[in-house]
């Protein structure tokens, strides 16, 4: 394996050497369940689910943690306003995103730890600060002091001579003019939900929350966290300052950031009224898969300008790979023979090593896609041309699913059904009675590539899903 990434800190491509042999664990900062997500944040999420997906096709057990951040200014707000708790406020935003994440066909992370649950995490974290001499409290707050790490900025290579030192923030969000002292805990306010602690009762700030759960389920020391550009700071500058100030280690190794989708040449953003969910997109034009396939039309590191005559072509494509898809399976199911009537296992190598090389090249998903269709041109041609039997068939289906299991575009294989299945049984049986042992093997073969292990044993044969 060898896949570089852009590590922000450092700003240089890194061959990703995980820490611990053949597992990559994968900290994704999650959505604020204070409104339905955007298409400029699901873009983020996309790239993770890529991320994620790729590491798997390369070997590695992932491990990814993405936290729900349900509670911090903007939901107190909210809930306040309607006159509902925490949870119910946050409840139906927390099902939105799940139902976003399932039509984008992203894999689940393996947990999605919620920050209104790890508030006794954060509070150790924050006394760990304190023993180390990193914080101060004021008025029933407590801060970090950036002064007293002086790695503070490597992430995002901010002005500290611009840092007015002592001086502090409390806004969860703010701009790199304001290179302050940021909160960790906050004093509450009057009628707001609150948590006891050693400084009495508050809520844990935004920043504390990505570092405690990371650490929690991930270990003080990991492979990669990610997030949007917006993220790098101070998001993940404070992240870095609270986790190695605990521990006076590394914190993570690298960093990766998606650069922003962008309407008419601004950032997509909640506050603009600039946005759309995905219902809207799907609303006039219902195919998430072309809405997938749109963010992975450009690298994650570029911005992605968003057009309906841009996701009309992602359309186009998706259909293009979908036809492909339907052409080459029904071929693959047939009895065709052509044997050496084309060259499909050297055409096939040669499409893995170009989709390989664009996704172990920081993940170039344009690259990766832009493989894909001369392939799947030559694929059909010889189908036209009559040089592609059934065997030549399923390679080239096994080919298009390799890459699929990491663009995700087409449809989920049906479910196989026992009936099916015992009826594939039967028709092998005939086969190898009438000594067509071919037919067999092909029977076999197909149901292998379908997940279906056959095990042929005294009394008769029996099947087991792999
Ligand atoms: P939020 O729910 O606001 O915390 O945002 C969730 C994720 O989406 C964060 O990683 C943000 O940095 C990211 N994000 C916000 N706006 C955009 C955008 N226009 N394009 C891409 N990612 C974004
Ligand atoms: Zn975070």
């Amino acid at each position: 394996m060898s896949l570089s990434l852009h590590n922000t800190l450092g700003r240089r491509l890194e061959v990703l050497s995980p820490l611990e042999p053949g597992h990559a664990r994968l900290y994704t900062c999650g959505p604020t369940v204070y409104n339905v997500a955007h298409i400029g944040n699901l873009r983020t999420f996309v790239f993770e689910d890529v991320l994620r997906r790729h590491l798997q096709a390369s070997g590695l057990r992932v491990t990814q943690v993405m936290n729900l951040t349900d509670v911090d200014d903007k939901i107190i707000r909210g809930a306040t306003e309607k006159g509902v708790s925490l949870e119910e406020f946050t409840a139906p935003y927390t099902e939105a995103f799940f139902k976003d994440l399932k039509r984008l066909n992203v894999e689940p992370a393996e947990r999605y730890p919620k920050a209104t649950e790890q508030v006794p995490e954060m509070i150790t974290l924050i006394e760990t600060l304190g023993s180390r001499g990193h914080t101060y409290e004021s008025e029933g707050s407590v801060y970090f002091r950036i002064a007293t790490f002086p790695d503070y900025g490597k992430l995002s290579r901010i002005d500290l001579s611009q840092a007015r030192r002592g001086e502090r923030v409390a806004d969860d969000e703010y701009e790199k003019e304001d290179v302050k002292d940021f909160a960790l805990w906050k004093a509450a306010k009057p009628g707001e939900r609150s948590w006891a602690s050693p400084w009495g009762e508050g809520r844990p700030g935004w920043h504390i929350e990505c570092s405690a759960m990371s650490m929690k389920y991930l270990g003080s020391r990991f492979d990669i966290h990610t997030g949007a550009v917006d993220n790098i700071f101070p998001h993940h500058e404070n992240e870095i300052a609270q986790s190695e100030g605990a521990t006076g280690e590394p914190f993570v190794n690298l960093w990766l950031h998606a650069e922003h989708l962008i309407v008419d040449g601004e950032k997509m953003a909640k506050s603009k009224g600039n946005f759309f969910t995905l219902d809207d997109v799907l609303g006039r034009r219902d195919d998430p898969a072309a809405v997938r396939y749109l963010f992975l039309s450009v690298p994650y590191r570029k911005k992605l300008n968003f057009t309906w005559e841009a996701l009309g072509a992602a359309a186009a494509a998706v259909e293009r790979i979908r036809a492909a898809a339907v052409r080459i399976g029904e071929l693959a199911a047939s009895g065709a023979e052509k044997p050496g009537a084309y060259p499909i296992e050297e055409r096939s190598e040669e499409f893995r090593r170009a989709f390989d090389a664009g996704m172990d090249d920081d993940l170039n998903t344009a690259e990766a896609q832009g493989a894909l269709f001369p392939y799947l041109r030559d694929v059909n041609a010889a189908i036209d041309a009559g040089a592609l039997g059934a065997k030549e068939a399923r390679l080239a289906r096994s080919t298009l699913e390799r890459a699929d299991r990491v663009l995700g575009v087409l449809p989920v294989a049906p479910e196989v059904l026992p009936s099916e299945i015992e009826a594939q049984i039967e028709a092998r049986n005939a086969a190898r009675k009438r000594r067509d042992f071919a037919e067999a093997d092909r029977i076999r073969t197909e149901l292998a590539e379908r997940g279906i292990v056959l095990e042929d044993g005294p009394g008769g044969t029996r099947w087991k899903r792999k």
